[in-house]
């Protein structure tokens, strides 16, 4: 029974025996039933086995899960810390009603069906009163695929609002401009150069699935690059490590790109077959003949100011290094794999062309779609069809996509506060979702006071597994399970293939092994701690309750096909799914002599069979295009489709809206019918027609636009420095890890990392106390010199600074206590105390040995939204300057009537809609909740 094995073969799983390590050096045997689950600590979704103890019923420990497609049994430190997210001795285990003032700590312990017919009783009114627009959900981790969509579409509500701007509106913006997805999807195992534009290894967007790839293809030879101001370890394991001045990256990449076309090394026959080179010409140089031979002189042209010597000057990196990185990257084609998601597109005003400008790289090399190239996340990333749904909204909510943002890829999440204050709306049911805004985003104090205010925020519900700082001024706080606790779809474009995950409640599956009776009348919140329940099923009883006869036409949408007149159930609702729309499982299941649904509980992924190699070169037959008009450029428009070209300024309109979802099927390439991509030319733009009709002529093609933090105008010979908020350890989680004591016993400390000559020109002590003063406040955190950071930036890792009001609950291992007090416009956060140990049902407690908790310095940023893309732009133009007499390590001040005038200076920056066609955004642009076409007139 004690044979060695890399992971416990699938076959044993609901019976494994192993040796207990923690009774060695006696031998005693321990059983278990293993459940596989997913990881729910970042958005990689990792697959995860809970080791259930059979004596106990008590899960033991989390490892990784071997049959997962993209994790492929590993996980990263944050996987087995959800142990430790289930046990902790703080979390909320039953829901909660406010019974004071908000923020005054006074909570009722309430039952989940009070809870559930109070709330619905206040969406109901607002439904029937016309208030569809004061219902919003706002989430930070989705960790799951369109099933929320569908409660807020069966509602009739154009609620939805993410975190996505302060996370990868920027890249995403990028990315659709060349191909029409928003996320790249690299094929790191297969590439031959790597290129990362971030700390890609220890903190990438797939963390652990991205970084064993790179790490293998190292291993076999591919050469890594990284682009980061500060030598992490991405950096140092890489091998050129180039520290750009931040914000000058996409001129760094467009001098390379320059350089591959003056060398020839670009591949010219995929720009002439798949790039929209004839709109380049025709809007750049109409003058020139309209022939790809005019092509390269125009791009040597169009780009002749980045050369590799201008670029040393504005970027930092020598000319030479630029012209090696040139020539490695020229000598793979078809191999180059690339990724930026946060990092520069993140911290900086225009970091959308960053994106932009390394998938030009991409486009150069011809390595789109490649192995070991960057394909679109839609070729990568799958989801399953939900078993029913609302047809699409006809109701536009301004509250998150404003008139002023047209093009902005997600909902205007940070301007929430400024908008309800500025009295474009209320809320009265606000739901936030494992969020944490007033620790998370931008300018936390104007979340506070929008937030304690019942007229702009009626009712206030988190719905959250941790106690947190919004939570904390919530009216109901309604405990949500951890990835061990709820069900989830989820899929990403982890690596060339397509896969589904499926999150399980595991002690729920453990009863079902185990022959408890587990039915369709079961709910989850019996089985997990306390009374902590999952969203899905939440979800499907809120919707019985907000319309009980079915007279608002919500009911029918939760209601079971199987049980008519009863609400569905999980087990439906996943069933029907992995029967009826995963290509593959249907027979996979047959072959092991199980349901779809049963295999996904045993297994917990599967691999959707297939080749996604470059699928836009897929060969489109006669009948798709049946009906269809070919337009000059070859592109076969179905009649009343969006993104129909026809050089007019109406472009992208016609008279009539097309439904959604009726793209063009095909593009004739050499005589060909091809898929190609999904863009309005249905190829690769180089000159985006649709930034160009939508007010940003200028942005049309890759460029640099200079950073709010653009070195050059700052003051560096005095002590303005640039701050560099943003970056990620690998052992922290945004908001949740304060709830693991493994992570923050490793990670709960994030000094400011500043280079010793710095340090010395502004009189900077080792370890000494520095305050950071920013456009709206200031803070002040400690120092560590270090030579791993390009002098003129500093940087402090954005995981820290947690805190709490109260001096018992929010504890946890990370929250330090503070006072807050608060003087008109002004805030002031001071510590009153660190981390110290304390007794509780977990021994662990006791033995806290660290004190420091961290500054919570995004509260003193105020909203820099980019005017296209909505991205927050995180990097600030900061004085950096010895701490004052009085200061203390922690203190935040911060004054909310500078922060209003920084919200309308960015705002002034905007290019507001209509765009053609009197529309409030392209009809093509990726959106959730994406309303029928009629809804995008702005009337
Ligand atoms: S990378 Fe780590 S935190 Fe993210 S899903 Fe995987 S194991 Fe969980």
């Amino acid at each position: 029974m004690t044979e060695l094995s890399a992971y416990p073969p699938h076959d044993r799983w609901h019976d494994w025996h192993e040796l207990d390590a923690r009774a060695w050096p006696r031998k005693v045997e321990r059983h278990y039933t293993l459940v596989p689950t997913t990881c729910f600590n970042c958005e990689a979704a990792c697959g995860l086995l809970a080791y259930i103890d059979q004596d106990t019923g008590r899960i033991d420990r989390f490892e990784g899960n071997p049959e997962h497609p993209a994790s492929r049994g590993r996980n990263c430190a944050k996987g087995p810390a959800t142990l430790n997210q289930v046990d902790d001795p703080e979390r909320v285990l039953h829901p909660l009603k406010r019974a004071g003032e908000r923020g005054s700590g006074r909570w009722e312990r309430i039952g989940w069906d009070r809870a559930l017919d109070e709330i619905a009783a206040r969406i109901r009114n607002a439904l029937t009163e016309g208030r569809h627009h004061e219902v919003m959900y706002h989430v930070g981790r989705p960790g799951e695929d369109g099933y929320t969509d569908r409660v807020l579409k069966a509602w009739g509500v154009d609620g939805h609002n993410s975190h996505t701007n302060v996370c990868s509106s920027s890249a995403r913006l990028g990315y659709q401009s060349w191909m029409g997805f928003d996320r790249p999807s690299s094929d790191f195992a297969n590439a031959e150069v790597i290129f990362l534009i971030s700390s890609h290894l220890e903190a990438g967007h797939y963390f652990n699935p991205h970084a064993q790839r790179i790490i293998e293809a190292q291993g076999k030879g591919a050469t890594v690059i990284c682009v980061d101001p500060r030598l992490s370890n991405t950096g140092s394991k890489a091998d050129h490590w180039l520290p750009a001045w931040p914000g000058t990256e996409a001129f760094l990449l467009l001098a390379i790109a320059r350089l591959l076309i003056e060398a020839g090394t670009w591949q010219r026959d995929f720009v002439r077959r798949w790039v929209n080179w004839q709109t380049f010409l025709a809007e750049e140089y109409p003058e020139r003949p309209c022939e790809f031979a005019s092509v390269e002189q125009a791009l040597l042209d169009h780009y002749s100011e980045y050369t590799p010597e201008r670029a040393e000057h504005v970027t930092g990196i020598a000319a030479g290094h630029i012209r090696q990185i040139a020539e490695v990257i020229g000598a793979h084609p078809g191999r180059f794999s690339s990724h930026n998601w946060r990092a520069a597109g993140a911290g900086n005003l225009g970091g959308w062309q960053v994106a932009r400008c390394l998938f030009f790289l991409n486009v150069l090399t011809a390595s789109v779609g490649t192995r070991g190239g960057t394909s679109g996340n839609g070729w990568n990333k799958f989801v399953p069809t939900a078993p029913k749904g609302a047809p699409p909204l006809g109701r536009w909510n301004e509250l998150s996509w404003p008139p002023e943002y047209p093009l902005a890829h997600h909902e205007m999440s940070i301007l929430l506060p400024h908008f309800l204050n500025e009295g474009r709306a209320r809320l009265d049911t606000y739901f936030s979702r494992v969020y944490n805004p007033v620790w998370t985003n931008p300018d936390g104090f104007a979340w506070l006071e929008a937030l304690k205010d019942p007229a702009k925020v009626g009712c206030h519900v988190a719905l959250t597994p941790t106690w947190s700082e919004t939570a904390w001024f919530a009216d109901y706080v309604l405990p949500m399970g951890v990835g061990a606790e709820r069900h989830d779809v989820a899929s990403f474009e982890t690596h060339a293939g397509r896969w589904i995950g499926f999150r399980q409640p595991v002690l729920r599956r453990y009863a079902q092994i185990t022959g408890q009776e587990v039915d369709a009348s079961s709910r989850t919140h019996q089985f997990n701690p306390g009374e902590v329940w999952e969203e899905n099923e939440f979800w499907i009883d809120l919707s019985w309750r907000i319309d009980p006869d079915g007279s608002l036409g919500i009911r029918r949408w939760f209601e079971s096909d199987e049980r008519p007149g009863e609400p569905i159930g999980v087990d439906e609702y996943y069933g029907t799914m992995f029967a009826e729309s995963v290509p593959g499982l249907a027979e996979a299941a047959a072959t092991a002599g199980q349901s779809p649904l049963e295999y996904m509980r045993d297994r917990g992924a599967f691999a959707v069979p297939g080749d996604t190699y470059q699928p836009y070169e897929r060969a489109i037959d006669e009948v798709a295009v049946a009906g269809c008009h070919r337009d000059e450029l070859g592109v076969y428009r179905r009649p009343g489709t969006a993104g129909t070209f026809d050089g007019s300024p109406d472009a992208y309109v016609r008279t009539e809206l097309a439904p959604l979802g009726d793209g063009s099927p095909a593009v004739e390439i050499d005589g060909e019918r091809k898929e190609g991509f999904p863009t309005p030319s249905k190829k690769l733009e180089l000159f985006s027609t649709t930034l160009k009709d939508w007010g940003w002529p200028e942005y049309s093609t890759p460029t640099w636009i200079p950073s709010h933090v653009h070195w050059e105008d700052l003051d560096l010979e005095g002590d303005e420095r640039i701050l560099l908020p943003t970056f990620r350890i690998p052992t922290l989680i945004h908001t949740r890890s304060a709830n693991s004591k493994w992570l923050n016993e490793i990670s709960h400390r994030h000094p400011l990392w500043i280079h010793p000559s710095d340090a010395e020109k502004l009189g900077i002590p080792p370890e000494g106390l520095v305050r950071i003063t920013t456009r709206i406040g200031h803070f002040v955190i400690t120092a560590w010199r270090t030579e791993g950071i390009r002098p003129g930036v500093v940087a402090a890792s954005h995981h820290m600074g947690r805190w709490r009001t109260d001096g018992a609950k929010g504890r946890s291992w990370s929250g330090g206590r503070v006072e807050i007090v608060n003087d008109g416009s002004t805030w002031t956060m001071r510590r009153a105390e660190g981390m110290h140990p304390y007794p509780s049902d977990d021994a662990d407690t006791g033995r806290i040995w660290w004190n420091d908790a961290g500054v919570h310095q995004n509260l003193a940023f105020c909203v820099q939204p980019d005017p296209v893309s909505g991205m927050q732009c995180w990097h600030q133009r900061v004085r950096v300057t010895p701490a004052e007499p009085g200061d203390r390590y922690g203190d935040v001040v911060v004054d909310t009537s500078r922060s209003r005038e920084a919200y309308l200076e960015w705002l002034a920056l905007t290019r507001p809609a209509p765009g053609p066609g009197g529309l409030r955004r392209p009809l093509w642009y990726a959106r959730p909740l994406k309303p029928e076409a009629s809804a995008y007139r702005l009337t």
